[in-house]
């Protein structure tokens, strides 16, 4: 019902003009935020599953990243057998109360469902996979994984987020002696520091790395490989290796003013509001620097990481929250259900525009902005933004976030690793067949791989990577057994 409603909205607001700003009043503003999907009781579970029509052509399944058996699921639950609808839920994804929460569900499985198609509303599938593994949590029916034999090979995994847990979980499942190395001091990657907590509650998270923790694995926090060891180093300790390190570089914007006091990355601005969030002191937070609470703040940047500093701005009890953006509405690259969300709850869109400079004394106090206007396609076959002449003017900021997308560190550089082969973007090639790269015994998943993409994809390629280290490391103890026995 949720969805439905919030589809109507979507409609609502898309009827609008696509490039005026759009402001809600102060007095409309949503007292209750959007925080994830309201409570889902059983029986409106039922209802929403048996909305399914079973119609034999899943598109929900084919666009679902991981190709989950959804039409399966939605018929278990809709009979209230809610444990079986559990177990096949969770043998083809290793976080579903996570994507459940915040996969892409419009442009993924819920976008392609025919119901959907037929105008009658999709089937809310995303809030029928949180239910069914919330429920499932509730009930003690979520064990950590027993492998049925111990093996003594070792997997090293550099990074602790979605696609180096998946892959560890799938190879841990196999009984494989895994480790898991992060350079933060709790596992998670981005599901923990870059997420906000009212998209995926943190307990969320711990509790799913808790149960690794108990399935085996182990976790090696604050070690950042390149600084603790290099890469070649790790790679005597294992006999492979993952690199699932993610995309972290914030793609920067080279203005003038751009080095005045207050104007933070997207990622500095998250990370500080999600360690609040699990209660760690945060200085720059607690000092006033980066919390916006009755500031003016403005977000540069059209994506889901800028709607996410939105959303959290106005959390903070922001005075007003800007958020800029050089091309319309119609060709923002985030979720149209997160901007429509951010209306709502009082954020002003200003589309078709572009930072020129920051002004003010020592630190930021206005932004000023160029109108712009869409020219011919380009070859992303995206309308390319230009200026407007002498459109300039100027919007008061207190506090400038940057969150224009991110790129891969130097990894070559940072593992002192020369040889790994990086694409001309910074990402690093891997054999499609082997998920190897160049180097023989390294894989490398995730984000680091595919440049910054989603959470169901990096889950996707972690089990993926797990299929092909296990190949890899069945063939390593054939040939060692081959040399011995000669
Ligand atoms: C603010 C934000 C919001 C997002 N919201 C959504 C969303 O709503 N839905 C969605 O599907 N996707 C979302 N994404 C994208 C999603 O989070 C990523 O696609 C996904 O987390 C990638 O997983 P990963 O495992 O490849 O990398 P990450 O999650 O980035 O994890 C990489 C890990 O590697 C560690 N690491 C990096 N370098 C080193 C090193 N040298 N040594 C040791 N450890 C290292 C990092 O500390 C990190 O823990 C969002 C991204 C951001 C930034
Ligand atoms: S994993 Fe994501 S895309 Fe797949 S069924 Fe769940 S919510 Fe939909």
């Amino acid at each position: 019902m949720l969805s439905q409603l919030m589809t109507k909205k979507m409609l609502q607001f898309t009827k609008l003009n696509q490039t005026t700003p759009v402001k809600r009043p102060e007095q409309d503003r949503k007292q209750d935020f959007h925080e994830i999907y309201k409570e889902y009781i059983n029986e409106k579970a039922q209802e929403q599953s048996s909305r399914c029509s079973q119609c034999g052509v899943p598109f929900c399944q084919v666009h679902c990243p991981l190709h989950n058996n959804i039409p399966d699921w939605l018929k278990l639950t809709a009979e209230g057998r809610l444990q079986e609808a559990y177990e096949l839920s969770q043998s083809t994804n290793n976080m579903p109360e996570v994507c459940g929460r915040i996969c892409p569900q419009d442009r993924l499985c819920e976008g392609n469902c025919v119901i959907e198609q037929s105008g009658h509303g999709t089937v809310t599938i995303g809030s029928i996979e949180k239910y069914i593994t919330d429920t499932a949590w509730e009930k003690n029916w979520v064990k950590p994984s027993k492998a049925k034999k111990e093996m003594n090979q070792s997997i090293g995994i550099i990074g602790a987020g979605p696609a180096g847990l998946a892959c560890a979980d799938e190879l841990r499942k196999k009984g494989y002696q895994v480790t898991v190395y992060d350079r933060y001091d709790r596992p998670g990657g981005l599901l923990i520091y870059g997420i906000p907590n009212f998209k995926l509650e943190k307990f969320v998270v711990e509790r799913r790395t808790k149960l690794l923790k108990q399935s085996g694995i182990k976790f090696v926090q604050n070690f950042e490989v390149g600084i603790k060891k290099n890469l070649n180093e790790l790679k005597r300790d294992h006999d492979a290796i993952l690199i699932a390190t993610g995309v972290y570089k914030p793609r920067e914007i080279e203005i003038p003013g751009s080095n005045l006091k207050n104007i933070f990355p997207a990622m500095d601005f998250l990370t500080a509001s999600n360690r609040k969030g699990l209660g760690d002191k945060v200085e720059l937070f607690d000092n006033g620097t980066l919390n916006t609470q009755n500031k003016d703040v403005v977000v540069i940047g059209g994506g889901d990481t800028a709607m996410d500093c939105v959303r959290t701005a106005i959390r903070q009890k922001a005075k007003s929250v800007k958020c800029l953006y050089r091309r319309d509405r119609e060709n923002m690259p985030g979720s149209a259900r997160e901007v429509a969300n951010a209306i709502e709850e009082g954020v002003e869109f200003i589309w078709l525009s572009g930072p020129k400079k920051f002004t003010g004394n020592k630190q930021v106090e206005e932004v000023q902005v160029n109108k712009m206007i869409l020219g011919s396609a380009d070859s992303s076959g995206r309308r390319k933004p230009e200026i407007q002449e002498k459109s300039e003017y100027n919007i008061k900021a207190d506090i400038v976030i940057k969150s224009l997308g991110f790129d891969p560190e130097n990894l070559p550089e940072l593992f002192s690793e020369k040889e790994l082969s990086v694409s001309r973007w910074g990402t690093i090639k891997i054999d499609l067949n082997t998920m190897q790269t160049n180097i023989d015994g390294i894989f490398a998943a995730g984000d680091i791989v595919r440049g910054a993409s989603l959470v169901v994809w990096a889950i996707k390629d972690g089990r993926d990577v797990a299929v092909q280290i296990q190949k890899y490391l069945k063939e390593k103890s054939i040939q060692k057994d081959k040399v011995k026995a000669a």
